[in-house]
């Protein structure tokens, strides 16, 4: 537990009105888009063949009807190739629905149920601290993080839910609105 005085020392933009006291904790934090690399390039490493940007369309099946493999399109050239294997692994995030549909499960209830959170980016002006603030219950129910990233602070998430997976997923208005009023709340200067 930290007394009002001494957050604002952490964090000087904190609000003061309403403000008794907070918990300082300790986490731990890592750049998502170099482990994804850094994972890939670990699989190389392994013998493993990577392909960017190669999209499954279609599941191959033997004479079992067992999945033996993908049909995968080329997106950069167009064109489709057939690719076995012992294994078939649905990694797909959001999109594992698709994947399951093309195995002709779509009658059975949806094994994943779609959201969409965003984050905004902020000027490193409006948090001031090498320290990340998490409120810990908002006007919907969940958590906000303030976090300082890369020279500049990001600010989520949202849970919007029964959202179309998207490739490239945009952020809605109210969403972004959301995220502006709880900051609102806690920051001195409101972004
Ligand atoms: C704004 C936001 C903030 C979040 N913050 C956190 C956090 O702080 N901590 C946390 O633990 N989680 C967080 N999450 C959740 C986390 O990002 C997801 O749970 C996680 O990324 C899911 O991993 P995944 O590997 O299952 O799917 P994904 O990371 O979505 O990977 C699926 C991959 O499959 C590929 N793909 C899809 N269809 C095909 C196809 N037909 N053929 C080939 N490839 C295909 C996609 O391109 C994608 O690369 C956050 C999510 C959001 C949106």
């Amino acid at each position: 537990m930290i007394s009002k005085g001494t957050a604002q020392d952490v964090i000087p933009v904190l609000k003061s009105k309403n403000l008794k006291s907070g918990v300082s904790y300790q986490d731990g934090q890592f750049d998502d888009s170099r482990l994804a690399l850094n994972l890939a390039q670990t699989a190389i490493q392994h013998k493993a063949v990577v392909l960017n940007y190669f999209k499954v369309v279609d599941l191959l099946k033997d004479d079992a009807n067992n999945v033996c493999g993908v049909l995968v399109l080329d997106i950069e050239t167009n064109i489709k190739h057939k690719i076995k294997s012992k294994v078939v692994i649905n990694a797909t995030g959001v999109f594992a629905n698709k994947i399951l549909k093309l195995n002709g499960r779509e009658r059975e209830p949806l094994k994943i149920v779609p959201s969409q959170g965003i984050h905004l980016v902020l000027d490193a002006s409006f948090l001031q601290s090498d320290t990340a603030i998490m409120i810990p219950k908002t006007s919907d129910g969940r958590v906000l993080f303030i976090i300082p990233w890369h020279g500049k602070v990001v600010v989520g998430t949202t849970d919007t839910p029964n959202v179309k997976p998207k490739y490239e997923p945009k952020p809605l208005a109210e969403e972004i609105d959301f995220i502006l009023n709880t900051c609102k709340v806690y920051l001195s200067n409101a972004p």
